[in-house]
């Protein structure tokens, strides 16, 4: 009889990649010979070559192989030459460009199982363990901020996910609440139009990019001013609210930073708390970058009216040394998550829901979702509270001591003192008064340090002009590898020839 099946076709036995019993020590092997290439990664001198690697050279390298297959090793040795010699190392003091922090061992060690053993954070029947302790780490990080018992939270993607997550419980909520509208089943509705967000000007762009994502558009966000502190002006905020209430549009939501992403700077939370209940509208905290800082005895206080908060945003791959992804979001009240909750037949049917059993899909707007909260949890057992706590006011400090060094330098122009862990400056040429060239001279020095593999500082805009930003999230950084960058800057600030360039 003839079959149409092929199910006992022989498979190429040189190329037993499953992760199972029979290849145990094939990915013992593996992990180790791997490990040597990562351990000559963590061997290299400088943060970045330069701009030495033509990859239209190594397009080779590149692509996909159709019919041959490489050896282990010499998929290491490519990967090295596109990749790991090249790439940006974010653990080296002379990186201090954006929020890529240095990650710690534990959590490699905790990523390093999550990613072998692949659990997906659905469904209760394909997480079991892994919701127990997803459950644990929201639980843990909720009480730190001393949100109340009905709060509750999942893990995310980013700040840009739980940020979108917030507008959305914030929409969906207000919609109901006050219009009787359910969104989720029927979608839009014309009042939806009107509705207005209010963040200070100083926000993440995540902000309006969700709004607009949300059908919304950049203009449902209304941007309040800052003080000389980067702060919110609640003045201004109140006003802000009037001014579109006496338009007629709807205030529906308050979302205040914790930790800005220029400038590190605090909205006052507790006032902004009362204003939102005032008005009776939602409260957001989008905390990215500082939400961590909970933890520390230096900053705790400017997060105190967290515990009002509707929602929170909180990235452990940004201030608690966790490799990408990790990240939450954070409700006070676990009942809202019903305006994302889908429930699928195949699933987590309605009919068989069981309060014990959770299926965390259900608060996600994932379906198959990494096991990210293992690397927080080794994290914490290994590393601790208190030394994380540690690190941060560390980073704090080194910002702050970077501040005192250079705030009478007749080089710097300084934008703010630092509240967290960011300065922002600008390379000042002596006798130069024009904006222009500043900006023009900044970009050089900015440009210049990457290029040549010196050093990466970020350049942010502040009142329209360019300034220099470094991001310090490096404890084992010192004020000497700083006050080093610091001189680069001014030696290619010098440099500069003004006569040839505009
Ligand atoms: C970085 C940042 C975000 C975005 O977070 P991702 O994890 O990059 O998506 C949102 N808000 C603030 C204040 C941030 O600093």
């Amino acid at each position: 009889m003839l079959l149409d099946t092929q199910a006992n076709l022989v498979l190429d036995q040189k190329v037993d990649h499953f992760f199972d019993t029979q290849s145990k020590y094939t990915y013992e092997e593996y992990i180790h010979k791997a490990l040597q290439y990562v351990m000559s990664y963590l061997d290299r001198d400088h943060f970045y070559p330069g701009e030495v690697c033509d990859f239209e050279e190594k397009k080779q390298l590149l692509t996909p192989n159709h019919d041959e297959t490489l050896s282990l090793h010499d998929t290491l040795e490519e990967i090295k030459e596109l990749y790991l010699d090249h790439t940006i190392a974010f653990h080296n003091p002379n990186y201090v460009a954006h929020l890529n922090c240095p990650v710690l061992l534990p959590a490699l060690v905790g990523d390093l199982i999550a990613s072998s053993v692949n659990t997906a954070v659905e469904t209760w029947d394909q997480s079991i363990s892994a919701t127990y302790i997803e459950q644990e780490m929201i639980r843990w990080i909720c009480n730190k901020m001393n949100l109340p018992s009905t709060a509750d939270g999942v893990f995310t993607s980013g700040g840009t996910q739980s940020n979108f997550m917030a507008l959305l419980l914030a929409r969906d909520d207000y919609a109901f609440k006050h219009f009787g509208l359910n969104l989720k089943e029927n979608g839009w509705s014309d009042v939806v139009s009107k509705f207005r967000f209010f963040c200070s000007d100083k926000a993440h762009f995540s902000i309006r990019k969700n709004a607009a994502l949300m059908g919304m558009g950049y203009n449902s966000v209304i941007p309040v001013e800052t003080d000389e502190k980067m702060k919110m002006k609640v003045g201004a905020l109140v006003q802000a609210i009037e001014k579109e209430k006496q338009i007629g549009n709807i205030p529906i939501a308050i979302v205040a930073t914790a930790g800005t992403t220029d400038f590190g700077s605090f909205d006052p939370l507790d006032t902004i708390a009362k204003i939102a209940k005032e008005y009776n509208i939602w409260f957001h905290v989008d905390g990215a970058y500082g939400g961590s800082y909970v933890l520390t005895d230096t900053h705790r206080h400017l997060l105190s009216g967290i515990k009002e908060a509707d929602s929170v945003t909180i990235d452990f791959h940004k201030t608690m040394f966790q490799p990408v992804c990790s990240s939450a979001f954070l409700v006070k009240d676990t009942e809202h998550f019903k305006y994302i909750s889908y429930y699928a037949d195949y699933l987590n049917p309605l009919e068989h829901r069981d309060e014990d059993c959770p299926n965390l899909i259900e608060k996600s707007i994932q379906t198959t979702r990494r096991f990210d909260a293992l690397k927080l949890w080794f994290t914490l057992k290994m590393t601790g509270e208190k030394n994380i706590s540690a690190f941060l006011e560390k980073v704090h400090y080194l910002a702050l001591d970077l501040y005192y060094n250079i705030k009478d330098d007749v080089f710097f122009e300084l934008a703010h003192k630092p509240e967290l862990s960011t300065l922002v400056f600008r390379f000042k040429a002596p006798g130069i008064v024009s904006d222009v060239l500043h900006d023009n001279i900044n970009l050089h020095i900015k440009n210049t340090l990457f290029k040549s593999g010196q050093a990466s500082v970020a350049s942010t805009k502040f009142n329209g002009k360019t300034y220099l930003k470094f991001t310090l999230l490096n404890p084992k950084s010192t004020i000497d590898d700083l006050l080093n960058i610091i001189q680069m800057i001014k030696e290619t600030g010098k440099t500069y020839d003004t006569n040839n360039q505009h």
